[in-house]
């Protein structure tokens, strides 16, 4: 039974009730899961102090290391979200809740092709994937749900060889697809490379193996003159007396190596960046006279010294890069930055919780473009926990991501109804809809649907839209199809009016068959067709219209028709009327010929 952990969890925070809730959200966890195993053969609870080990590193709060050690009980064990809430109250409870339900958002099926590896930069996101990726943002609610979504996944990540080998693959996907994204955009960088690097294997086997067989004797080479070159900057900066507070000696993590090969024909000689040293010193001015040195020791080479401190990246990375030539001619990558700046580098949004005084955190966040994106933020506060407060996620509070049964997701404005997701997923549904269950529930086509439901639509082929929906729809694009759609439906009751009109008229009639107001319209057409015009529009004389106002058109003016929107009428105009040319610039699909005969 791991004893341990908890304190190495726990060293991380000084206040007495901060150490008593997480050490109590531990006992709970481990009496909830009592008696269950992972696919590793370990007991559960490893799994839980694994996710939170994790957060504390990332220097998380007291609250959301509870709710990680507790992240599992509603899912796999009989705790109820009520029960917790009682216990931890209601931060940790939500917490929990969220990363819960989270747990339930999956890759769609048909995105389980995996891309070419080469491919990767260039093929655009699926419409399905950055739903899926949106819909994370949606449903966590607090930033702080997504961070233990990321731990819990990198720990699974982590044990992905036990667990059974048919559900590797589709989760070393997900995390490439899902949740390195993520990481990414959040600026953590730590777990971003880490679950890059696990799920590389499994997706792309045959070029880890490449790799592997490839890269050990240039990896064992590059560490030994890293290291050397690790010494030699140390003396030399101290010889210039330049304070140091750490200088580390690194190699290009794997999937990010293999990525630049294949850009440069897989030719090791060409990534300068194999082997890079990173000085962290204790300001920026000592950063600018550090690169100074370097440039004295060690020849740099042109064009490639960046200054990311003057000009940080999006997502508020800092730091001076320079490539130079070392002992033997080697190259070797330098990075430079103050410890704040390297916080940044490697936890991006979470080292705001790390630097609790005496930062502008108002500054700091202003430099994350997304963070500006993602909560609209702009609280002046200096406070952390308020800060946490501006990161409540409502970016997509106005969007409503609903799944189809197959598991796709459907991205709706609030407010939508399942005939916006009829139309959302296909005209055709849309038109042939008659009927929807949500969540397996059959329900009124008005419905307002909520986040996460399951929709299903009845289609009935025979049915066509009603002008009636038009009433609780929310889309645009449904809109503007029930609206085609009737006029067309409008258009096509006159063809057959007309069909029917014809046949009798041709048979030949004993008198009184015909209703009395067609008996004396057709008088009207034989007796005296000089005198009487009648209107044709789109080649058919039986379409009723009504004259425009605007331009009130007169027998032999040259006329054209408009669809009008309301009760689908044919509004015939004269072709010079202004209000017409208007109209049929926006609305040509709705433009019918007419003439008077
Ligand atoms: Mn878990």
């Amino acid at each position: 039974m791991p004893k341990q952990i908890p304190e190495q969890i726990l060293e991380n925070y000084s206040k007495e009730k901060d150490k008593k809730l997480i050490l109590e959200a531990f006992e709970f966890a481990k009496a909830a899961h009592e008696g269950q195993k992972r696919f590793s053969g370990e007991d559960y609870i490893v799994h839980p102090l694994r996710t939170a080990l994790i957060l504390s590193h990332l220097k998380l709060d007291a609250e959301t290391i509870a709710a990680a050690l507790l992240h599992d009980v509603i899912d796999d064990t009989k705790v109820s979200p009520h029960e917790l809430e009682k216990k931890f109250g209601e931060e940790v409870a939500l917490l929990v809740y969220g990363v819960s339900r989270l747990g339930k958002l999956r890759l769609p099926k048909q995105n389980l092709e995996v891309e070419p590896i080469e491919k990767r930069d260039e093929k655009p996101i699926s419409l399905e994937t950055e739903n899926l990726r949106r819909m994370f943002f949606a449903m966590a609610e607090d930033i702080r749900v997504i961070l233990i979504k990321l731990a819990d996944r990198t720990h699974n990540m982590e044990t992905l060889e036990f667990i059974p080998k048919e559900k590797q693959k589709r989760v070393a996907l997900e995390t490439m697809e899902i949740y390195v994204p993520l990481a990414n955009r959040l600026g953590i960088s730590t777990i971003k490379t880490k679950l890059e690097n696990l799920a590389f294997p499994y997706l792309y086997p045959k070029e880890y193996q490449w790799l592997e067989d490839n890269v050990e004797k240039k990896r064992k080479e590059a560490r030994k003159y890293i290291d050397r070159a690790r010494e030699n900057l140390k003396d030399n900066l101290e010889k210039e007396k330049i304070e140091v507070v750490e200088i580390k000696a690194r190699l290009k993590s794997y999937f990010s190596l293999y990525r630049k090969l294949l850009r440069y024909n897989m030719d090791f000689d060409q990534i300068y960046d194999l082997a890079a040293l990173r000085v962290v010193v204790k300001d920026v001015k000592t950063c600018y006279e550090t690169l100074g040195a370097i440039h004295q020791y060690w020849r740099p080479l042109p064009g490639r010294i960046k200054d990311y401190i003057a000009f940080p990246k999006a997502n508020a990375y800092q730091s001076l890069h320079t490539t130079v030539i070392c002992e033997k001619g080697r190259i070797i990558e330098v990075q430079i930055r103050t410890p704040e700046m390297h916080e940044v580098a490697e936890h991006g949004i979470c080292a705001h919780w790390a630097q609790k005084e005496g930062i502008d955190l108002v500054r700091q966040g202003k430099q994350f473009a997304w963070i500006q994106q993602l909560a609209g933020w702009q609280k002046e506060n200096k406070d952390a926990k308020e800060f946490l407060e501006g990161l409540k996620i409502d970016f997509f509070k106005d969007r409503l991501f609903v799944f189809t049964p197959r598991g796709d997701i459907i991205d709706l404005p609030e407010g939508a109804c399942p005939i916006d997701f009829a139309y959302g997923v296909h005209s055709a549904i849309g038109h042939h809809c008659v009927g929807a269950k949500v969540n397996k529930k059959m329900v009124p086509l008005s419905t307002p649907l909520r986040m996460g439901d399951v929709v299903e639509i009845i289609v009935d082929k025979n049915k066509t839209p009603s002008r009636d929906w038009l009433r609780f729809v929310k889309t645009g694009i449904a809109r503007s199809h029930i609206k085609k759609q009737t006029e067309i439906n409008l258009l096509g009751g006159l063809q057959q009016l007309r069909e029917r009109f014809f046949k009798i008229r041709k048979a030949p009639k004993p008198a009184g068959t015909l209703p009395a107001g067609r008996q004396e319209k057709e008088a009207a057409l034989q007796k005296s067709p000089e005198k009487t015009a009648v209107m044709v529009i789109g080649g058919k004389t039986e379409v009723a219209y009504i004259l425009a106002k605007c331009c009130q058109p007169k027998i032999k003016d040259p006329v054209a028709v408009y669809l009008a929107r309301i009760k689908g009428k044919a509004s015939v105009h004269k072709k010079d009327c202004q209000n017409f040319k208007k109209l049929a610039e926006k609305w040509p699909q709705k433009i019918l010929e007419a003439e008077w005969k």
